[in-house]
């Protein structure tokens, strides 16, 4: 089968869910078709990996090493894929590449331009991906909106590819915003109608148009578009605001969006078994509650933590409890009040000093106060430098990342990392296997069903993105005071720590991001033992 391509524009403002509606389609598809989704990013940095969260939302990282937009985690919670890295492509990659080819001499005699030469790579790129995956449908989202100076290459670029794929083979999806202003209580759909005009002077007709409005669009409103779009008026859908994302492929379904792309590249019906299997965990009740504190610095956009907010949603819907996450910019004067009133708290993974202090004084409270603990990375390094300080004696234990001068490095540089000068790209990145030995943390990996057991030691696999690691010098004064490590590395490295359960129902702690492999259908198992300890505690 020849591969069908169907592409993600955006209008009218960014942030309006392209990810997530393209992530929607391929969700129906994917049971019977290789879908595989690749995001064009018009920024220069090669990967997202060296930018900060509050700007960009989380990094995301695949089980390939490579760091990609947090759109990725939305693909491959719904397609229930692990995607590769070239199926990131940003502008940066595009013209390095452009760059290395200029001064190999594959143009020589030429003048290199952004037309031919760059639109043509990345046509290239966007095939090769497709051939070497064996993709029948692909999914490109181009990231940004219609009219940014930075994705003009790739618009222009996935026009001429439709002309030379076909336009039966490949279709376009513009996303736009219809709103509704304060006090006028109609929906306007200027917006709308200029960011079509604005595709179309682009030589680009959109197939479909999904617009993202507070509710379902009047037939006016759809009139109004297709007149001045030029767009039949059964082609426009509504995204309309949900509470929660999983919802969006039954309401795609339910106004037969699914079916029209399906016609449209002549597919196969789109597959509803999915689609049944999660409106079963979604309509599940929830009795109970469970407030979780998130300690962490990037508390300004929920979007820097978005795939422990999925991994705990997971769990809510499995574990029939609504979630309430609160944020605490532990870099602020931190509210210790706030403690008082949470069931379960976590420290994300972090980088550098500010507001180290705080994430400590939570640790301890956490420990203290028996609170069901969960620790992601720096959660893991920081619980040690605490456990270190108020129960080994070491009163200047801390990390070499935060205080280079302290006697004691309890946290400190992972050997490979010595040499490390370049930032971008060099952490101890990917998928890496650890070995659970018994306790909490590898009877909740069993109760899930996830790794493999070998003469009473559980293999799994989870992805990493790190450059500290335990120093392997202090692990035993940590272990002869109480600590228990029940995971490490092939190669020794301290991965997951807990307390016996005879001090704490539920401390735990990891050097990995267990939440970027969570799914609805499948919750990261540390995540799962975090909340069913702490409505234990609250209920039992
Ligand atoms: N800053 C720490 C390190 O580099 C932790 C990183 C993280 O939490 N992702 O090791």
């Amino acid at each position: 089968m020849k591969t069908k391509y169907i592409v993600f524009t955006g209008g009218v403002l960014s942030g309006l869910g392209k990810g997530v509606t393209a992530a929607t389609v391929g969700f129906f598809f994917s049971d019977q078709y290789k879908v595989v989704p690749i995001k064009l990013d018009g920024y220069l940095n090669s990967d997202p990996g060296t930018m900060n969260p509050i700007e960009h939302g989380e990094v995301f990282v695949l089980d390939d090493g490579f760091e990609v937009d947090m759109d990725f985690g939305h693909y491959e919670r719904f397609l229930d894929i692990n995607a590769v890295k070239d199926q990131s492509i940003t502008m940066g990659k595009i013209f390095r590449e452009i760059q290395k080819r200029e001064r190999t001499g594959d143009y020589l005699g030429k003048t290199v331009q952004l037309i031919p030469h760059v639109t043509d790579l990345i046509q290239e790129e966007i095939q090769n991906v497709s051939n070497k995956t064996k993709s029948q449908l692909t999914l490109i989202e181009v990231g940004g909106t219609v009219g940014d100076i930075e994705n003009e290459l790739f618009i222009e670029a996935l026009r001429q590819l439709q002309k030379k794929v076909g336009e039966e083979n490949m279709i376009f999806v513009h996303i736009t915003y219809v709103p509704i202003p304060f006090g006028v209580s109609e929906q306007k759909t200027k917006p709308t109608q200029q960011s079509l005009s604005l595709l179309q002077k682009k030589g680009i007709w959109p197939n479909f148009i999904v617009a993202r409005c507070p509710e379902f669009l009047t037939e006016s409103s759809k009139r109004k578009i297709s007149l001045f779009g030029n767009i039949p008026q059964t082609k426009i859908y509504t995204a309309p605001d949900i509470d929660c994302i999983y919802k969006l492929p039954e309401v795609f379904s339910a106004q037969q969006f699914i079916d029209s792309i399906s016609k449209e590249l002549k597919l196969k019906k789109g597959s509803t078994e999915k689609l049944k299997t999660w409106n079963k965990i979604l309509t599940k009740k929830s009795d109970k509650t469970v407030n979780v504190l998130i300690a962490g610095k990037y508390t300004d956009l929920e979007d820097s933590y978005a795939s422990i907010v999925e991994s705990l949603k997971h769990c809510g819907f499995n574990l029939n409890a609504k979630i309430n996450i609160t944020f605490v910019d532990t870099e602020k004067d931190f509210d210790m009040e706030a403690l008082k009133t949470t069931d379960a708290i976590i420290v994300p993974g972090g980088f550098g000093k500010r507001g180290i202090q705080g994430k400590i004084n939570t640790i301890k409270y956490a420990r203290e106060n028996k609170i069901p603990y969960l620790g992601i990375c720096y959660g893991l390094q920081l619980a040690v430098i605490e456990y270190a300080r108020n129960k080994c004696g070491i009163n200047d234990a801390n990390s070499l990342e935060i205080d280079t001068q302290s006697k004691n490095h309890v946290v400190s540089l992972l050997d490979e990392q010595k040499n490390v000068v370049m930032k971008g790209g060099t952490m101890r990145l990917g998928s890496y296997k650890a070995y659970l030995t018994d306790g909490i943390i590898k009877s909740v990996y069993k109760k899930l069903g996830v790794g493999k057991e070998n003469k009473n030691v559980l293999e799994i696999h989870e992805r990493h993105r790190h450059r500290f690691e335990v120093n392997p010098k202090y692990t035993d004064i940590l272990k002869e005071n109480g600590l228990k490590i029940t995971g490490t590395s092939e190669t020794g490295l301290v991965e997951f720590i807990e307390l016996n359960k005879k001090d704490h129902p539920y401390f735990t702690a990891t050097q990995a991001h267990p939440e970027l492999k969570s799914r609805l259908e499948q919750p990261a198992p540390l995540f799962y033992g975090l909340i069913s300890s702490a409505l234990k505690s609250k209920y039992l």
